[in-house]
C-alpha cells in the first residue's frame, strides 16, 4: 500500500438539492456519522442559495435572488435587443433564437450559470442576468473572497458546472489517488434535475440518491487510503417539494388588458410572481387580482428584511408574490410544462430545509447557509497551520 503523500483532505461534495427530507436520517450515507440538523437556506433559489454557500453573504449583500433581476443602464441582454426583438416574433424559430442568445452572451463574457428557459424574447432587454461571473470561480464576488478564492489558495481543485458529472467524479477520483491536494471540491446538479422531472419521492430520485451514495462513499474510503486524516463534507442548498397543484397565473394577467411593459413588467418564476409598475391604475389591478389568489401571497418589507432580501431598488420587482409550499406556476417564464418538484419556497417551508453531512464529530452544528460557508472557511483557512 502506497504510503499517505498528504496529512489532510478536505473533502466537500455541494449537492444541489440535497434536503433534510433527503439526507436527514442515516440512511444516506452512514459513513458520514456526525448529528445531522435541518439548516435553514435562503429565500430564492440555487441562483441565491448558491452565492450564500460560496460567499457567504445574504442575499441583500451579494444581490442575486432569482436568475432574472430587472434591466439598469448595462443590462446584458440590451446589446443583443437590435436583432433579437425583431426576429423574437418568429414563432418556429425560438429554440435556434435562443442558442444564438446564449452564445452571444458567453462571447460578452458572462461567465455565470445561466439558461434562457422560456422567458419571452420580445421581453429579454427588459431584464438581466444577475449572475454575471462564476460563482464556483475565483473573482466571483469582486473583491469579497469566496470558497472558490480560497480553494484556489490553498492548492485546491474544483469542479463546477461546466464539467460533465462523470467527468468530474472520475478526475476528483484522479486527484485523491494522486494525494497532493489538501482540499477538493465537487458541485453536482443531477439530484436537482432528477427531483425536478421525477419528483423527490419519485424511484428515479431514489436511484439517483443510491449512486451518488455509492461515489461518494467510494471516494471516501479511496481518500482514507491516500491521506492521513480526511475531513469530508456534504450538503445541500435547499431541499424540493413534491408538485401538488399548478396555476396559470399569466392568462390572468393577460385579461386584465393593460399593456406590457408600457403600464407594468412582470416575471414569473415557478414559484414567485415578481412585478414592477408603470401606472398607479395598472399597480391597482394587479395588485387587486394578487389578494384574489388563494395559493400565494405578497412578501412585505418587514419579511423582505427579515429574510435579508430587501432590495430598496426593486432590483427583483417593486411586488414579490409567493407561491404556497409544493403549488407552481404553469406557464411561467420557465416552462411552459409543469415539473414534479420545485423549491424557491418561503425558507421556513419544510421542504426548503437542506442538512450538512459530515464524518467529523468535532462540529459546531451550522443552522443556516452562511453557517456551512463559515464553517467551511474554517475548515480550509486551517490548511497549513495544521499537520
Ligand atoms: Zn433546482
Amino acid at each position: 500500500m502506497r504510503r499517505p503523500v498528504s496529512e489532510r483532505l478536505v473533502l466537500i461534495f455541494l449537492i444541489d438539492a440535497l434536503g433534510y427530507t433527503q439526507a436527514g436520517s442515516h440512511a444516506f450515507l452512514p459513513e458520514f456519522d456526525s448529528a445531522r440538523h435541518p439548516v435553514r437556506s435562503v429565500l430564492g433559489y440555487s441562483s441565491a442559495a448558491l452565492p450564500t454557500l460560496m460567499s457567504g453573504l445574504l442575499p441583500e449583500e451579494h444581490r442575486h435572488l432569482s436568475m432574472y433581476r430587472r434591466a439598469g443602464r448595462d443590462g446584458v441582454f440590451s446589446r443583443l435587443d437590435w436583432w433579437l426583438r425583431p426576429l423574437s416574433g418568429m414563432t418556429g424559430r425560438q429554440w435556434t433564437l435562443r442558442r444564438w442568445a446564449a452564445a452571444s452572451l458567453r462571447r460578452a463574457g458572462v461567465t455565470g450559470y445561466f439558461s434562457l428557459y422560456e422567458v419571452p424574447l420580445s421581453l429579454l432587454s427588459r431584464f438581466d442576468l444577475s449572475q454575471r461571473h462564476d460563482v464556483f470561480s475565483p473573482g466571483g464576488f469582486g473583491a469579497h473572497l469566496g470558497l472558490a478564492d480560497l480553494v484556489a489558495a490553498a492548492g485546491g481543485r474544483l469542479w463546477n458546472w461546466t464539467v460533465p458529472e462523470a467527468r468530474a467524479f472520475a478526475e476528483l477520483g484522479e486527484e485523491i489517488d494522486r494525494g497532493e491536494r489538501p482540499v477538493l471540491f465537487l458541485y453536482s446538479a443531477e439530484l436537482d434535475a432528477t427531483m425536478h422531472a421525477h419528483g423527490p419521492e419519485g424511484e428515479a430520485t431514489a436511484a439517483c440518491l443510491a449512486s451518488l451514495e455509492r461515489r461518494m462513499r467510494d471516494l471516501l474510503v479511496a481518500a482514507r487510503r491516500r491521506y492521513r486524516e480526511v475531513r469530508a463534507f456534504a450538503f445541500g442548498d435547499h431541499g424540493m417539494a413534491e408538485v401538488s397543484a399548478t396555476h396559470d397565473l399569466w392568462s390572468r394577467l393577460d385579461r386584465l388588458g393593460l399593456s406590457v411593459p408600457r403600464d407594468f413588467l412582470f416575471f414569473l418564476d415557478s414559484t414567485m410572481a415578481r412585478f414592477w409598475f408603470g401606472t398607479d391604475a395598472a399597480r391597482r389591478a394587479v395588485l387587486a387580482l394578487l389578494a384574489e389568489l388563494p395559493y400565494g401571497r405578497l412578501l412585505d418589507e418587514r419579511e423582505l428584511r427579515a429574510e435579508r432580501a430587501w432590495f430598496p431598488e426593486a432590483d427583483y420587482g417593486e411586488a414579490i408574490f409567493l407561491l404556497r409550499e409544493g403549488e407552481i406556476l404553469v406557464p411561467s417564464f420557465m416552462s411552459g410544462q409543469p415539473v414534479r418538484g420545485m423549491h424557491g419556497y418561503h425558507p421556513n417551508d419544510a421542504s426548503m430545509y437542506t442538512t450538512l453531512l459530515s464524518n467529523c464529530r468535532d462540529l459546531d452544528p451550522p443552522t443556516d447557509l452562511a453557517g456551512i460557508h463559515a464553517l467551511l472557511r474554517r475548515e480550509i483557512g486551517s490548511i497549513g497551520q495544521a499537520g
